[in-house]
């Protein structure tokens, strides 16, 4: 229990990021927002910190996106309540 923990909420805002991007309303960057690696389109992830601020996504590599998610699961920073 609790290993996939995506909400409705949380799937909404990736589709509507990557609608975004598909319609040119917003840039993909070639690298990642966090450690500024230049990192392959495919695999920079779209990674909101507050699911309720579309503004707030933010494009992070493989590794970086795997922390921020296990950051989460640690429940230091619960946004779902
Ligand atoms: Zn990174």
């Amino acid at each position: 229990m609790g290993a996939n923990n995506k909400t409705p909420k949380m799937r909404k805002a990736n589709q509507k990021v990557r609608d975004d991007v598909r319609r040119g309303k917003r840039t993909k960057p070639s690298k990642c927002s966090n450690c500024g690696k230049s990192t392959s389109k495919k695999l920079l992830s779209s990674h909101h910190a507050d699911h309720s601020k579309q503004s707030s996504v933010r494009w992070l590599c493989p590794k970086c996106h795997k922390a921020a998610e296990k950051r989460k699961k640690g429940g230091r920073v619960n946004q779902y309540k």
